[in-house]
């Protein structure tokens, strides 16, 4: 695409002057202003081009601009572009039986959504309704969502300031075993112990009390901690014998990130309620919600369900869910990116690890890794402090912007650097992506003590 610096310009000053963005200090940011996107790559108006190894916000699972997805949005607009969530609508019906189809065990109702949190608000009304029961667990370094529900269920510094009317939700320590809370050594001790720490938990909170606990099956913004083997079985034990409703949000996990359609697969693990939102369609229209057991199903068979949403089961979204699934079915996707996860990335981000002082660890899974960058490796002291901002920050933004100046468009949170692709991101695409990742690393490496 020919640059164009003066409409690049235009955007940038309109932006300025009237948009209002997530998450930031208005004035203090610098939003790029970007022409176009196809596949693992978009540019900006002033020639440059970026592989992006954030999928947006770990969304866009397909890439940007799918043929395929994009027809099917046109198509669907040619049809019907909308219509009121009361009606059996086609798009609707075969986008639900196909998530449905997908979700582990017998997940097979779908409540649709406009997005992640509020699939989360509904997930944890459903439990307290269900149960009759008032409070939610949740995990610290979690993210849920940004709506009061969901960001009080959330435990990273985003819900600080929205901590009012917090009641109901009480938080546990997950397990993660590089920055063990139990003084473990091995996977096993962390596994053994952070049951023991949620299970006293319930009995001290009372379970007679506990609604819901929610987990992100992976944690996904706060650092994709696989949780060790045994942990989720170990949770869904607890919450059969206590009736607490086990809800795993999979909205960044699910859809393919971990080389399977949920991350509840890698643990065989069937949760009672499933958020989801983002990789169901790729983000190309908002789409979110939360697929429901029989028995929670039931509770609302002959008694009102008492919520909605004008826009749920959005036939445009929906039409674009059920192009993206059976795109992902017949190109192989998934397949591709647990492939290409453990044959191509893991062993390059291994290697980085060796090479940088700045990586403490590597984890991951898929098209779903973290690299946790550290000041001192025996220490584990990170490389920013947690939540750092400004000068305190400075090493985690000189990071980013060397792996921008080398056309890579990195996703970064607190002293951690995620690599989460498209997972139809090729082979040589990765490897680029990874040489860029290489030459940043070596600006942490700077400021490792
Ligand atoms: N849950 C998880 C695990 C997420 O990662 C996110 C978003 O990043 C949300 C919920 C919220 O989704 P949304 O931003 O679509 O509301």
């Amino acid at each position: 695409p020919q640059p164009n610096p003066q409409v690049g310009a235009a955007v940038k000053a309109a932006d300025r002057k009237h948009v209002f963005h997530s998450w930031s200090a208005q004035e203090l940011i610098d939003p790029l202003a970007v022409a176009g996107a196809e596949g693992s790559y978009f540019w900006d108006y002033e020639g440059n081009r970026y592989l992006d190894f954030t999928s947006g916000l770990v969304y866009t699972n397909i890439g940007y601009q799918h043929p395929k997805v994009v027809a099917a949005i046109q198509e669907q607009a040619g049809k019907m572009t909308t219509f009121a969530p009361a009606f059996a609508i086609e798009s609707r019906s075969e986008a639900a039986r196909l998530i449905a189809e997908r979700t582990p065990g017998d997940l097979d109702k779908i409540f649709f959504t406009n997005a992640g949190a509020d699939a989360v608000e509904h997930a944890l009304r459903l439990a307290r309704l269900h149960t009759g029961r008032p409070k939610v667990l949740s995990a610290y370094r979690s993210y849920h969502g940004g709506t009061q529900q969901a960001i009080n269920a959330t435990g990273d510094p985003r819900r600080w300031a929205s901590d009012t009317g917090t009641a109901g939700v009480v938080r546990f320590w997950a397990p993660f075993l590089y920055r063990s809370r139990f003084y473990a050594e091995t996977e096993e001790q962390e596994c053994e112990r952070a049951l023991e720490h949620l299970e006293s938990t319930i009995q001290f909170e009372g379970p007679q009390t506990i609604a819901a606990i929610i987990l992100e099956t992976v944690p996904g913004t706060a650092g994709i901690m696989l949780p060790p083997k045994g942990y989720l079985a170990g949770v869904r034990e607890l919450c059969d014998r206590y009736g607490i409703v086990f809800i795993l949000d999979e909205v960044m996990a699910g859809f393919g990130r971990t080389g399977k359609w949920f991350a509840a697969d890698l643990y065989d693990v069937t949760p009672d309620l499933l958020t989801f939102a983002k990789g169901v369609n790729s983000g190309y229209v908002p789409l979110g919600g939360v697929a429901i057991s029989s028995a929670i199903a039931e509770t609302f068979a002959k008694r009102p369900y008492p919520g909605g949403l004008t826009y749920s089961g959005h036939p445009l979204a929906c039409a674009a869910a059920v192009a993206t699934i059976n795109v992902m079915e017949e190109e192989g996707i998934i397949e591709h990116a647990a492939k290409l996860g453990s044959e191509v990335v893991e062993p390059a981000l291994r290697d980085l690890a060796e090479r940088h002082p700045s990586v403490g660890e590597v984890r991951g899974v898929g098209m779903f890794w973290a690299l946790e960058l550290v000041r001192d490796r025996s220490t584990r002291e990170p490389l920013v402090p947690y939540n750092a901002a400004g000068e305190a920050n400075a090493p985690m933004a000189a990071f980013g912007a060397a792996a921008k100046a080398n056309g890579l468009w990195p996703f970064i949170n607190m002293n951690r650097t995620h690599v989460v692709p498209a997972l139809n991101i090729t082979e040589s695409e990765a490897k680029e992506g990874l040489s860029a990742l290489d030459a940043a690393l070596a600006v942490a490496d700077e400021h490792v003590a």
